[in-house]
């Protein structure tokens, strides 16, 4: 009967705090649960020594924390990580733990598929069937912090806030568009940063967007966590083609909502993610003219080698045309750095994430699994 509990991943600080204030109990039982979850990894609440009986007992009667069910487990030579998770209505979202030195990215989802077609991707492929819930989002954290958990140190650990970190980064960076789901993703995102949940700093939390302009706006009321934008083209024209929601939302509409969202706040500056497709986006002209785009919003710049798949209508730009592009806006002040293709062969890298998306006719990519226990 777990479709009528409530999912208490569902529920930030303040939504949780709401929660047990109305079933009667004390605001800081809210703080105690978050404890449990996010700093130890409990979520059996006849685990939870500090509530008490009649507590656990009624929490287990109309609530639960329900977690997808790890499907697949795969590891690249290059040590990146990629599971296949399962929702509780059969769909599945992967998500991705991409290990460089101390750091630990984690690449999430937001959506199951994604309904913004850019031409290049294989997420555009599957289709688009739902959002995914804020619990479905978190739940997507604490897995990965499991699974490494217990790959690294054993059954018993649990790499929480106080112990060795191996989630350093989380990017909203897997399948989906994370700003046609603000409301979801700004809550988890909370629980991300909350010190009682996994404490991490609003500079390593980073949402990815293909240039959504409303939710933007609407982001910026919520929160000022890191924001990178998936720009890859420096004219309207060209853009349409690749990332179509530019249709909507034009270059120069995107730009100022972009310039609004890092206000006057000079500690600020937006990501921009630039895929580099050989002879369609990638000439030196492309590069001066994206040094005049970005003039006067403090930017960093992603070269996103494009990574290719089967039917794929784009080739990778050579190092050479990506070296020079990376000079001009090198030379023009602007901090760029080619992004190292990770995990490319379990398909773990931009753009390669298909999962399952359910209830759509577009062709299922299903990439070949390599089953790993932990
Ligand atoms: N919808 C969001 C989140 C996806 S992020 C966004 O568009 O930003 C994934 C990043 O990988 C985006 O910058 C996307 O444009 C890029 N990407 C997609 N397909 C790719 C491919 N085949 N090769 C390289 N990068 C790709």
């Amino acid at each position: 009967m777990s479709e009528t509990r409530v999912n208490l991943l569902d529920f930030d600080r303040i939504g949780l705090e709401a929660w047990f204030t109305e079933l009667g109990e004390k605001g800081f039982r809210a703080h105690q649960l978050m404890k449990w979850i996010y700093h130890l990894g409990v979520i059996d609440f006849d685990r939870m020594s500090n509530l008490s009986k009649s507590l656990r007992t009624r929490l287990s009667e109309i609530a639960e924390i329900r977690l997808p069910e790890v499907v697949t487990d795969q590891v690249s030579a290059d040590g990146t990580r990629k599971w296949l998770l399962r929702l509780h209505d059969g769909n599945c979202v992967e998500t991705v733990f991409i290990p460089d030195g101390d750091r630990g990215t984690l690449c999430i989802s937001s959506q199951v598929g994604c309904p913004l077609d850019c031409a290049f991707c294989v997420t555009a492929q599957q289709g688009f069937n739902r959002n995914l819930t804020a619990a479905e989002i978190i739940a997507q954290v604490w897995v990965a912090n499991e699974q490494l958990g217990r790959s690294a140190v054993g059954d018993q650990a649990w790499p929480g806030v106080n112990d060795t970190r191996l989630i350093t980064n989380v990017v909203l960076m897997g399948m989906g568009e994370p700003l046609l789901n603000v409301e979801n993703v700004v809550r988890a995102c909370r629980l991300m940063m909350d010190d009682l949940g996994f404490g991490l700093s609003k500079r390593r939390v980073t949402l990815s967007t293909a240039g959504v302009v409303p939710g933007l706006e609407r982001l910026a009321g919520l929160t000022d966590i890191s924001l990178a934008v998936s720009l890859h083209a420096v004219d309207d024209e060209l853009r349409s083609q690749l990332v179509p929601i530019n249709r909507k939302y034009p270059i120069s509409e995107l730009l100022s909502a972009c310039r609004k969202f890092i206000g006057g706040d000079t500690r600020r500056r937006i990501t921009w993610e630039y895929i580099m497709l050989a002879e369609v986006n990638d000439s030196v002209h492309d590069a001066r003219k994206l040094v005049k785009l970005l003039s006067g919003i403090p930017s960093k710049v992603n070269l996103i080698p494009f990574n290719p798949y089967p039917g794929a209508p784009y080739r990778a730009s050579s190092n050479a045309v990506l070296d020079e592009f990376r000079e001009v806006l090198l030379a023009a002040g602007i901090m760029t750095v080619t992004r190292k293709p990770r995990g490319q062969d379990i398909d773990a890298a931009c753009g390669q994430l298909a999962g399952k998306v359910q209830n759509r006719r577009a062709r299922a990519v299903n990439p070949p699994v390599v089953e790993v226990h932990p």
